[in-house]
C-alpha cells in the first residue's frame, strides 16, 4: 500500500461532490494522459515521486529501472501503480530505443516522458573538477546530459502527435558552485542549457521540455556525493521555508509541469526547493 501525502488529492475534488454521470477520472488532471518515467531505483527515487503523483492525477504509466538488479526494488513500486516495468541502461547501444518501443506498445502512445537519471564515477565526482579524467566526464555526460536529447529524439515522433512534454531533473549546483558537487555541476548546467535549445528545437510541434530543480532529499545517488548530509541539513536551516522539500512535493510540480495547467511554459528550469535559490 502506497501512503499518498493530501498533496497527492487533485484540487477540487473535496469540495465538489461528483455526481453518478461523472466519472471520477475525467476530473483528474492528467486523466487520458500517457507517461514513460525513466529512473526508478527504489521508494526514494525522485522518479517514484513523480510516477506516484502522476498516476493518483490519472495518467498511466511505464517505469523502467536500470537493470534486472534493480528491478526486485522496483516492480512492487511498478505493480502498486499498475504500471509495466522496463528496464534501460542508457548507455547500452539499442536499450533506449528498446525502453520507448515498449513503452510505445503498452501504451500506445505518449505525452510525456521524465527523465530523472544522473551517474558520474565516484573517482571523478570526488575529486576537484580540473582534475576530473575525460573519461569520466564524458561517461557524465552522456548518461546525465546527453541522453536526455537521445530520449527526445526517440520519442518525438509520438510527442508531436498531439502536443507533449519532456521533463528532466537539474540541481542549484549548475547555476553556482555547491561544495561538493564538483562535475555534476557542469553538467548539470549542460543540461539546462540542453532543455532550453530542445524546447526551441520541439516548439513547433507543440512538444513542451522542462527541467526541475529540487532542494535536496536523500536518495542513493545523493548518497553517492561527500557531506550530504550536511547539505540538507544547511538546506533546511537557510531554506526560506526552513525545511526540505518532500517527494510528493517534487512530484505534484513535475505533474503540473506535463499537466493541462502548463501548456503555456517550455523552455524552463523550475526550483522545488523550499526557496533556497532566492539567497544566491
Ligand atoms: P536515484 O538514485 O533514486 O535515481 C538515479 C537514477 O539514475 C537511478 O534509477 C539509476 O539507476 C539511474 N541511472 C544511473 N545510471 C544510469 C544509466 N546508465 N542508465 C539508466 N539509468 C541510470 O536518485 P535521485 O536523486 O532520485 O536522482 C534522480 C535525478 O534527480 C538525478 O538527475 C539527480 O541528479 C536529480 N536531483 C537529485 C537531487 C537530490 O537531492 N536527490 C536534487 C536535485 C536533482
Amino acid at each position: 500500500m502506497i501512503a499518498l501525502s493530501t498533496a497527492a488529492q487533485p484540487q477540487g475534488t473535496g469540495s465538489i461532490p461528483l455526481t453518478a454521470d461523472q466519472p471520477q477520472a475525467a476530473a483528474l488532471p492528467l486523466a487520458g494522459l500517457r507517461g514513460l518515467i525513466v529512473g526508478v531505483a527504489n521508494e526514494h527515487s525522485i522518479a517514484w515521486g513523480c510516477a506516484r503523483q502522476m498516476q493518483a492525477q490519472g495518467a498511466r504509466l511505464v517505469l523502467s529501472c536500470l537493470n534486472e538488479k534493480a528491478r526486485p526494488h522496483v516492480a512492487p513500486l511498478a505493480e502498486a501503480i499498475d504500471a509495466p516495468l522496463l528496464s534501460c541502461d542508457v548507455s547500452q547501444p539499442g536499450q533506449m530505443e528498446a525502453m520507448v518501443r515498449h513503452a510505445l506498445e503498452h501504451l500506445g502512445g505518449l505525452d510525456f516522458v521524465v527523465h530523472a537519471i544522473a551517474w558520474a564515477p565516484a573517482d571523478d565526482l570526488h575529486g576537484r573538477v580540473i582534475d576530473s579524467s575525460p573519461e569520466g566526464f564524458n561517461q557524465a555526460m552522456r548518461i546525465s546530459c546527453h541522453s536526455f536529447s537521445e530520449l527526445a529524439r526517440l520519442c518525438e515522433p509520438a510527442l508531436a502527435r498531439q502536443g507533449g512534454t519532456l521533463l528532466t531533473l537539474s540541481y542549484l549546483g549548475a547555476e553556482g558552485v555547491v561544495p561538493h558537487y564538483g562535475l555534476m555541476g557542469p553538467v548539470k548546467a549542460a543540461l539546462e542549457a540542453l532543455v532550453r535549445y530542445m524546447a526551441v528545437e520541439l516548439g513547433p510541434q507543440g512538444v513542451r521540455v522542462h527541467a526541475l530543480s529540487p532542494g535536496p532529499v536523500p536518495t542513493r545517488a545523493a548518497s553517492g556525493l561527500v557531506a550530504f548530509d550536511q547539505l540538507m541539513a544547511h538546506a533546511s536551516s537557510s531554506a526560506p521555508l526552513r525545511r526540505l522539500v518532500t517527494l510528493d512535493e517534487i512530484g505534484a510540480c513535475a505533474a503540473f509541469l506535463v499537466g493541462p495547467g502548463a501548456t503555456g511554459m517550455t523552455g524552463q528550469t523550475i526550483f522545488v526547493d523550499a526557496g533556497v535559490h532566492a539567497l544566491r
